[in-house]
């Protein structure tokens, strides 16, 4: 149950990150996103939340909502101020960050005037206007966005171009121009099945949870 982890807490938190993803599997890039976002903005606490089916990939087979969720806990069994919200995989169907963005504060008993930041990598950048009611979206979070590759200003200026000055802002204000963290779930679905060592790719504990319930075997 998310909020479960936190049941001690006194204060609930008004800085909440909403970290959203297939997570499949967890691995150390997500890791290095939400540790950015949280020290650079304060955030009192961190959400990862699994998408039960991530709108940009319909038809795209996925490990279960289970096991995906079973290796974000893990991956986040040391962090304090990181949890897990099961909101999307109980809503079901393709999974839109605004719903989540109206639901989760209650959800995760956050404070009344609790600000939302919505942390996504730099792969994402050039799509996020395009998401489902991105206006309303995007004036009830403040993005946070973790560099992958690319060059972030030819994106926010064709973001600039086309959705105005305002969002523009607000996206660059959110830019994170760290040292990236080079690895994806797609690599690794296709490293492991070949049996190549994810090293630091991944937290040991998700690595053991992969070999012991045989996922990512055939190369899917
Ligand atoms: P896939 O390779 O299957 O597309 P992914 O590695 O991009 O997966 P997702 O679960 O789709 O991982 O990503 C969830 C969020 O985490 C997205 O906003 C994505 O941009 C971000 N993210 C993933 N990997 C990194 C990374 N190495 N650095 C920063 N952000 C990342």
């Amino acid at each position: 149950m998310a909020g479960l982890k936190h049941a001690q807490e006194t204060t609930p938190p008004r800085r909440v990150g909403l970290f959203g993803g297939s997570f499949d599997p967890v691995h150390a890039g997500h890791l290095h996103a939400a540790r950015a976002a949280l020290a650079a903005f304060r955030l009192d606490r961190v959400v990862f939340v699994p998408a039960a089916v991530s709108p940009h990939k319909v038809g795209v087979r996925l490990a279960s909502a289970a096991h995906r969720t079973a290796m974000l806990r893990l991956a986040i069994a040391d962090e304090p101020r990181f949890d897990v919200s099961e909101i999307e995989i109980e809503r079901g169907g393709r999974s839109y960050t605004i719903d989540t963005v109206r639901d989760l504060p209650a959800r995760i008993g956050a404070a009344r005037e609790c600000e939302l930041f919505l942390i996504i990598g730099s792969d994402n950048l050039a799509l996020l206007p395009t998401w489902r009611e991105a206006e309303e979206l995007l004036a009830r979070v403040q993005p946070i966005i973790v560099h992958r590759a690319g060059e972030p200003a030819v994106v926010l200026d064709a973001i600039e171009a086309r959705f105005g000055s305002g969002v523009a802002e607000k996206l660059r204000a959110g830019y994170l121009q760290l040292p990236p963290v080079v690895v994806s779930s797609t690599d690794l679905r296709a490293r492991l099945p070949r049996g190549v060592p994810p090293g630091t790719d991944l937290p040991a504990a998700v690595a053991e949870y992969i070999r012991v319930n045989g996922l990512y075997t055939s190369g899917s």
